[in-house]
């Protein structure tokens, strides 16, 4: 779509990238940044792509979300520098984690939205579409991305990574839940890898007919960082799944066994979905320890 948009002169003045985590927006809107702003159309190697990977290039501006909210304040300065004139073709503006936005910021945004200053465009990425307001929503070009088949990321990632043994890129594939940038990341970062696997193991353990008060220590571990929580999730849901294709194939998975894995499957679900809204972590992983015993 945004190709297309490109080719045929028919950009839209602001874009809305919205998808789960993970998955590669924000690389894709930095690159649509640096097509747009570079005279060879991106070539990695002139002042201006360099300007915008060091984040010092006039007429780009980034806001990322830093957990925190992102305030009328910011939003205020960056429209006033959207005003100021520009040295190449384009003034743009990428938001990373627009949900984030207040609704004083989203709302100060929206006038710009309306009325965008020539030249202008405003690149927005989004994990949780519905903390957008549907003011915002009806006055951008949205473009929804959603997370591959494992089987075709395999296909897409082997030729990118040659050496990658055929296990591992199942095992990627597989605990990124078919989410491309995740993906990525496990295949270029080995320790980040070697943590989700430390994670497996402990989870196969979490499994076993272990006292819930063992479990609890585990998640008491799991929640010191806060980072661990989606990552257990991940690594969890990639634990029934196998455990599930693996006992329906060969058929040695008892019928009881198969409903036990379905429920905790749905609760992982249910669990995740808690955690976006931000419920407390330790009480959706405990209610959740609860349901796997
Ligand atoms: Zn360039």
């Amino acid at each position: 779509m945004i190709e297309n948009d490109i080719a045929s002169n028919s950009l839209a003045h602001a874009y809305l990238l919205a998808g789960p985590s993970g998955i590669g927006k924000f690389s894709i809107a930095k690159m649509l940044v640096n097509i747009l702003q570079c005279p060879n159309n991106l070539c990695n190697e002139c002042s201006v792509c360099k300007q915008i990977q060091a984040g010092s290039h006039p007429d780009t501006m980034v806001i990322k979300e830093d957990g925190e909210s992102i305030k009328i304040e910011q939003i205020r300065e960056i429209i006033g520098r959207l005003q100021m004139t520009k040295q190449g073709e384009y003034k743009i503006l990428l938001i990373k984690g627009a949900e984030k936005l207040t609704p004083e910021a989203a709302n100060c945004l929206l006038k710009t939205l309306e009325e965008p200053p020539q030249d202008t465009i405003i690149i927005m990425t989004t994990s949780n579409i519905r903390e957008i307001l549907p003011t915002i929503i009806s006055r951008v070009r949205l473009i929804k991305f959603s997370a591959y088949a494992q089987n075709f990321l395999k296909e897409a990632l082997r030729p990118l990574y040659p050496e990658a043994e055929e296990e591992t890129l199942d095992q990627v594939c597989s605990l990124s839940m078919g989410k491309s940038g995740k993906a990525i990341n496990l295949l270029e970062d080995s320790a980040l890898l070697a943590s989700y696997r430390t994670m497996y193991n402990m989870l196969c353990e979490f499994l076993e007919d272990k006292p819930l008060y063992t479990k609890f220590k585990l998640i008491e571990d799991i929640i010191a960082d806060e980072k661990n929580t989606e990552e257990f999730i991940d690594v969890f849901t990639h634990l029934v799944r196998n455990r599930l294709h693996k006992g329906i194939e060969d058929q040695s998975l008892q019928a009881e066994k198969k409903d036990y894995y379905m429920n905790l499957l749905s609760s992982l679900e249910e669990t995740r979905g808690l955690l976006r809204r931000n419920v407390n972590a330790r009480l959706a992983l405990e209610s959740l320890a609860l349901k796997a015993s």
